[in-house]
């Protein structure tokens, strides 16, 4: 019998994923087609300076990366994870002019001086009625635990994750556990207590976070090198149509057929092409929306930050455009300083990106030393944002698309997770489901 042709188009670490799980599959025959010079998307690593700089994930949280850390086994690369140090756990808040520490623990949490505030609201959380229905991260933090916690918890968090705006993000799409949580236990407290005696199985890395010794990049490299799947860059698809039950995408110098297509693309890449096939499905493509970032890297020789830790977060209510810095080299106890300004939007001019780096380097870490690395990136679209509304407009394209579509799949980030590990999950479950 003759193998089902399926392209996938779009090679970060969704259409990585896709190729690597379809890949398995004897009865497929794939091909994966990449715009860009190299595959990762926004997973890559390069060295500037004599410092090692992400464009995009700096770090992978253990606990939630079960995908990722299979693939890494699976590929032979878990000699080359880069453990996070033990001040990684060490994080902080930037709030009313000092630092504020925040607890490691749940049970550090009971005991830490800046928590002592807000914990009779952890206990009264306990008690508060359930309720079923969709809502802001900003509503459900207020309604379950005030509006302390909302700003100086859920707030830095959703900044830190989305560079988003917790008025706007879903709680269910964002953080479906704490509404699972709600919804099966009554209470987010009693959610996280029962997930921590739960904990069955051992990742195969003991640290809370974790990276590569290399750099993203190199992890990207040796997942290509082992895919059975052909990979073809510099093939931008520029348009996609259907002839004779097959789909025909065309590149500027090719022409692909095959029965199936799966996109991984970003949404916004993905509509214009589906404009004249399905147009409806385009539409609603078009809705989604993203967040544009700023990052600023600084690098010292040596060691100047005053002291160790993962980084920290700026609450929105200090209303400065810095989300938060991290401390790239404390964190994974390399040699050298490096540190990294998030910023939300882009557009900034030097003079600004100036005066938040020097706000940061002498008000905040007390550094007067001149940086021996400045590196300043835009990233045009950087995170997807899940509004409010965001599971319904899934569903209404998953329906439009079955109509309009047949034999066309879709996954990445703007779907159902921004993490790594969530892109890898998802393409691995799209193959489960249709392939
Ligand atoms: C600044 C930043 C920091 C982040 N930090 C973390 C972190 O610390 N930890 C974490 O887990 N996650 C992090 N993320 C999130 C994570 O990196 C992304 O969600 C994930 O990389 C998205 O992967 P993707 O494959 O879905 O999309 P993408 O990486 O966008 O890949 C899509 C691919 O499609 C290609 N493409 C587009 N148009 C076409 C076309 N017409 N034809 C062919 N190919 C096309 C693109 O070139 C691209 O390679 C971060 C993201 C950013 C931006």
């Amino acid at each position: 019998m003759s193998k089902k042709r399926v392209l996938i188009l779009g090679a970060g670490v969704s259409g990585l994923s896709v190729a690597w799980h379809l890949g398995k599959k004897e009865q497929y025959e794939c091909v994966l087609l990449e715009k860009g010079s190299r595959p990762g998307g926004w997973m890559a690593s390069q060295e500037d300076q004599g410092f090692l700089l992400e464009k995009g994930p700096h770090l992978f949280k253990t606990s939630r990366s079960a995908d990722l850390l299979q693939v890494i086994e699976e590929i032979g690369f878990s000699s080359s994870i880069l453990p996070s140090s033990s001040q990684a756990q060490s994080r902080y808040l930037w709030t009313d002019g000092v630092f504020q520490k925040m607890p490691k623990s749940p049970i550090a949490l009971l005991t830490s001086s800046f928590c002592r505030p807000i914990l009779s609201s952890l206990w009264k959380e306990r008690n508060v009625p359930s309720y079923f229905d969709d809502e802001t991260i900003w509503d459900f933090a207020c309604r379950r635990f005030g509006e302390t916690v909302a700003e100086h918890f859920f707030d830095p968090m959703v900044s830190g994750i989305y560079a988003g705006n917790i008025k706007k993000l879903s709680i269910a799409s964002c953080f479906p556990i704490l509404k699972q949580w709600e919804r099966e236990k009554g209470s987010v407290v009693k959610g996280v207590l029962a997930a921590r005696s739960n904990k069955k199985t051992k990742p195969s890395c003991k640290a809370p976070l974790f990276s590569f010794q290399e750099g993203t990049s190199s992890f990207i490299e040796k997942w290509v090198s082992t895919l059975s799947v052909p990979l073809h860059c510099n093939e931008e698809i520029l348009s996609l149509h259907r002839e004779k039950e097959k789909w025909i995408a065309k590149s500027s110098q090719n022409t692909w057929e095959a029965d199936s297509v799966i996109i991984t693309m970003p949404s916004y890449a993905l509509a214009p092409l589906l404009q004249e096939e399905a147009f409806a499905s385009a539409e609603i493509l078009k809705s989604f929306d993203y967040e544009d970032l700023t990052t600023v890297s600084l690098g010292w020789e040596g060691e100047v930050l005053p002291f160790s830790a993962f980084g920290y977060l700026v609450p929105s209510k200090e209303k400065t455009p810095l989300l938060g810095v991290l401390f790239d080299s404390s964190m994974f106890a390399r040699k050298n300083t490096l540190i990294t300004l998030m910023i939300r939007g882009i557009g900034y001019s030097e003079e600004s990106l100036y005066k938040i780096v020097d706000t940061v380097c002498l008000s905040h870490l007390n550094i007067s030393q001149k940086p021996a690395l400045f590196s300043t990136a835009e990233k045009k679209k950087a995170i997807p944002q899940y509004y409010l509304g965001h599971e319904e407009k899934k569903q209404q394209l998953l329906s439009s698309l079955s109509k309009e579509a047949p034999s066309l799949f879709l996954t990445g980030s703007y779907l159902n997770g921004v993490s790594i590990s969530d892109c890898i999950g998802q393409g691995k479950h799209l193959v489960d489901s249709c392939f």
